[in-house]
């Protein structure tokens, strides 16, 4: 075997992951180059080269990562993004904002058909919905767990409870239990602002901030999770200050008496801290349960 074959071979076999050698180098070749040259300088030399190569790609992986093209919608899919946004929004305002938080996708098909104002999903509509759930969110630059598979995914209200003036529902269970305790420990100025959110809401929620940010599904996913990642398709609820309205979903909350109490009775176990690797902001009002 000449020269040339064996640089081919090899290169042809470095393993760039999931290996602790540097790279792969079939033996056979390694000797057989060695009687044919006798060269080991060159070897050295070649094998010097191929590990800077792979630090070099390493570094590149990483920062791909890290600086990521953000993921944005393009002209045509604006217009779908749009139109499903507002189809969503009709349909909130039709069922009411507390109903919302529960429905689930057969529901928001059935409604939209049989409203005449609203109107049926067309097939771009929905191949846009699959679209958007199905896509992996590290795509977004989300790193957090998916922890609702199905889009048609339904939540049933025997599963939760209302919680009264604040047209939100929590999931029995420990979610209850937790939400309780905390109001008897730091006190009636403390409220849930965000309890169980189905597909449909999330959806909603990350559609109408796509919108808002120009299409930029990417920016959107660092505000919040895309529908089928978000905690409160399963447990976690969110809490604020009464009256402090809007501000309780900004850092304003992280200044207030009452975050001082969660976080000093130790309820605060935030699913999302400052600089988490997830590529979600920082979210002080966000509960894990
Ligand atoms: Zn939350």
């Amino acid at each position: 075997m000449n020269r040339r074959d064996f640089f081919k071979i090899s290169s042809s076999s470095i393993v760039l992951s999931s290996s602790t050698q540097l790279f792969a180098m079939p033996e056979d070749n390694l000797d057989q180059y060695i009687k044919d040259s006798l060269d080991y300088k060159e070897i050295n030399i070649y094998i010097r080269d191929q590990i800077s190569l792979k630090h070099k790609q390493c570094e590149q992986f990483s920062r791909s990562i890290i600086n990521k093209e953000p993921l944005v919608a393009s002209v045509d899919e604006r217009v779908l993004l749009q139109s499903v946004s507002l189809k969503l929004k009709q349909t909130q305002k039709l069922v009411g904002y507390g109903n919302f938080n529960l429905l689930n996708l057969d529901q928001l098909f059935y409604i939209a058909r049989n409203n005449s104002n609203i109107g049926s999903f067309t097939q771009d509509e929905l191949k846009y919905i699959e679209k958007i759930f199905y896509t992996n969110a590290a795509d977004y630059g989300f790193y957090g767990k998916k922890v609702t598979h199905e889009l048609s995914d339904k939540i049933t209200k025997a599963q939760t409870i209302k919680v009264p003036y604040t047209g939100h529902y929590l999931y029995k269970g420990e979610p209850v239990d937790m939400y309780q305790r905390l109001k008897q420990e730091v006190g009636k100025s403390i409220i849930l602002t965000s309890g169980v959110r189905s597909v449909v809401k999330q959806l909603d929620l990350f559609l109408y901030k796509a919108n808002k940010l120009k299409g930029n599904y990417s920016k959107a996913a660092h505000s919040l999770a895309p529908p089928g990642y978000s905690f409160h398709g399963v447990s976690d609820f969110d809490v604020g200050k009464v009256g402090l309205g809007y501000k309780n979903f900004t850092s304003s909350f992280a200044k207030t008496q009452e975050y001082a109490q969660l976080q000093k009775l130790g309820y605060i176990s935030i699913r999302y801290p400052k600089n988490n690797p997830f590529g979600v902001r920082f979210e002080p009002w966000h509960i894990k349960v």
